[in-house]
């Protein structure tokens, strides 16, 4: 089975079509959260999901647009982003957010899915192999998909050394999926951080036990002219030229 792995989509429309059209056959989808926030057309990234056999954990952002928690953790841009997004999504929406788990059962036996760690699965980054470390005593499966930090990222557990390593993600080579254990981040479709403007995203094949990273150019000008029309904060509109 090839299942496409997306994360923070952030409400980015053009990269995630311009993702799902270069993704090829896929079987099924699992998305790493924050669905919505920052971008311009929260409804229909969650509409175009629904169509997919998709797992779908939920994120801080989701949560914000519901009020599950305090706005007061945002920065102001993000936080006049998540008011904004709140008042366009539909009560459907809405409520398909709300019933998003904070962390799913494993999948396909290996995979525990979760935003931002399996200890804190809403708010914290994995960032740092200490960080990672410790989340390694936190989930049971030999892997684990987080998201959040929008920075694509390996981390591998070395448990005799009682530490972790981080590596980058490498584009377009596949890596094997054995018996050591894994935290992997795609990196973000719809608001990368890594300084490459890019979509990111995975594709992981359940039968060859293979996980291989993407990135593809999107239209970064027709989601920033989409966030000019609808008078969302200028810095979020910048920063996806930058990738930052
Ligand atoms: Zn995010």
């Amino acid at each position: 089975m090839r299942i496409l792995i997306l994360s923070d989509i952030h409400g980015n429309l053009v990269a995630l079509e311009t993702v799902l059209q270069v993704a090829g056959r896929f079987d099924r989808v699992w998305c790493l959260g924050d669905v919505v926030g920052y971008g311009p057309e929260p409804n229909a990234c969650i509409e175009k999901l629904q169509a997919f056999d998709l797992v779908c954990v939920a994120g801080n952002h989701d949560w914000a647009v519901l009020d599950k928690l305090d706005l007061e953790e945002f920065n102001p841009d993000a936080r006049r982003a998540a008011v904004w997004t709140r008042d366009q999504l539909t009560p459907a929406n809405r409520e398909w957010l709300r019933a998003l788990p904070e962390r799913v059962p494993p999948q396909a036996e290996r995979f525990t899915l979760v935003h931002g760690s399996p200890r804190y699965p809403i708010w914290e980054y994995v960032l740092t192999p200490a960080v990672a470390r410790i989340n390694f005593d936190y989930f049971d499966t030999p892997l684990c998909l987080t998201g959040h930090t929008h920075v694509p990222v390996i981390f591998r557990h070395l448990p005799r050394e009682h530490r972790a390593v981080a590596e980058p993600l490498p584009e377009g080579a596949p890596i094997s999926l054995n018996a050591e254990r894994l935290i992997i981040n795609p990196g973000s479709v719809g608001q990368p951080r890594d300084g490459d403007p890019r979509a990111a995203y995975a594709m992981l094949d359940t039968d060859a036990q293979t996980f291989t990273h993407y990135r593809v150019g999107y239209a970064v000008a027709a989601t920033q002219a989409k966030m000019e029309q609808a008078a969302l904060p200028p810095p979020l509109i910048t920063r996806l030229s930058y990738g930052w």
